[in-house]
């Protein structure tokens, strides 16, 4: 259950019954929860009792490019580009997104929908739909797409439940979160039941990477800096991906994702940066801490957002290049130590 109030709840399926279109949108630069959770919604409407609405799904990065370790999921060939989208939907749903402009291109269409449904579960989440399905304890906005396919009758299928369990694995650190709850086990549970392998999406998702990876890894961690003085003593490590490193491995940005998850284990640092340049030059950065500092506030007052322990921001600044993720880490350091 959640804490969104049960007339917001009835006010979602009512209005979702009732559409003849229903236009679907996650996130930028989507993550398994984002996207995962949108695709399962595709599908589950795809496959309502009693005739289906015309459903639309995409999200707002131009140009329309599927993050690599997300291309197992069902249902991407059913994806529609940006400029294909209605610019004004009588019904659309957004997946995890903590405000509207993180929509990106789809941004637009949001601000004119006829009624925007909103499943998220960032705390920073203000409101920003019509109907607001938003819990700041839920594991993952997958939990609450959960909710919304059962509310609406839907039954399981392997289909919505890949996207679901991808949403939850990834959200959930592989289970290993504090969010992850008797409840989370036991949609875990009902997803697998569906009969789905929970070993391919792992595979899929952490263990596997082209050769080159390694030597994009190798770069990134041979700079990792430790600052044990950093964020008042609790300590603070960081590291760079560059679009050279990924020029020189033949990799995206998301090649560079996993990056955070080998450096934060580091036992001198209670938090963990990791900045990425993108193809334009900008500096996509990822914050994580262990237990104490709240690095969602640190990234929203950056420009960006995200959850206690796990957030981000972008950072194009003005020098560009080094001098920009200089720039960056610098403001992230004032902030650490309160300044
Ligand atoms: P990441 O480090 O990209 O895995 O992102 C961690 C979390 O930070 C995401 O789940 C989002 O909640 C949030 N986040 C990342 N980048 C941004 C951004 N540019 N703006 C707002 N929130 C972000
Ligand atoms: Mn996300
Ligand atoms: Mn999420």
């Amino acid at each position: 259950m959640t804490t969104s109030s049960e007339s917001e709840w009835a006010r979602a399926v009512k209005v979702i019954d009732g559409a003849s279109q229903v236009c679907l949108a996650c996130h930028v630069r989507p993550d398994a929860d984002a996207l995962g959770s949108m695709l399962a919604m595709l599908h589950a409407l795809g496959t309502r009792p009693g005739g289906a609405p015309s459903v639309v799904a995409s999200f707002g990065d131009e140009p329309f490019e599927i993050p690599a370790i997300l291309r197992f999921l069902p249902g991407l060939e059913l994806l529609t580009p940006p400029d294909g989208y209605p610019a004004q939907p009588e019904v659309m749903l957004s997946f995890d997104a903590g405000s509207i402009d993180r929509l990106g291109a789809l941004t637009w269409p949001a601000e004119a929908a006829g009624e925007l449904i909103v499943l998220d579960h960032h705390a920073s989440n203000a409101g920003f739909g019509t109907i607001n399905l938003v819990d700041p304890a839920a594991a993952a906005t997958a939990v609450l797409a959960a909710e919304l396919v059962d509310r609406l009758g839907i039954p399981l299928t392997e289909q919505i439940a890949l996207g679901l369990y991808a949403g939850l694995v990834t959200d959930t650190g592989s289970f290993k979160f504090s969010a992850t709850t008797p409840a989370v086990h036991e949609l875990a549970a009902r997803l697998l039941a569906t009969g789905i392998d929970p070993g391919v999406v792992s595979r899929e998702l952490y263990d596997r990477a082209p050769f080159s990876y390694l030597g994009l890894l190798a770069a990134a961690l041979g700079r990792a800096r430790l600052e044990p003085e950093a964020a008042r003593g609790l300590g603070l490590i960081w590291t760079t991906v560059t679009r050279g490193d990924r020029a020189k491995a033949g990799l995206g940005l998301d090649a560079a994702e996993s990056v955070i998850d080998e450096i934060r284990r580091t036992d001198e640092a209670e938090v963990a940066v990791v900045l990425k340049e993108d193809d334009a030059g900008t500096w996509q950065v990822s914050m994580r801490s262990k237990s104490l500092v709240d690095v969602g506030a640190i990234c929203s007052s950056l420009g960006g957002g995200g959850h206690a322990r796990a957030a981000g921001f972008s950072f194009a600044g003005s020098a560009g290049g080094a001098s920009a993720a200089d720039d960056a880490i610098t403001a992230i350091r004032r902030l650490l130590d309160g300044r």
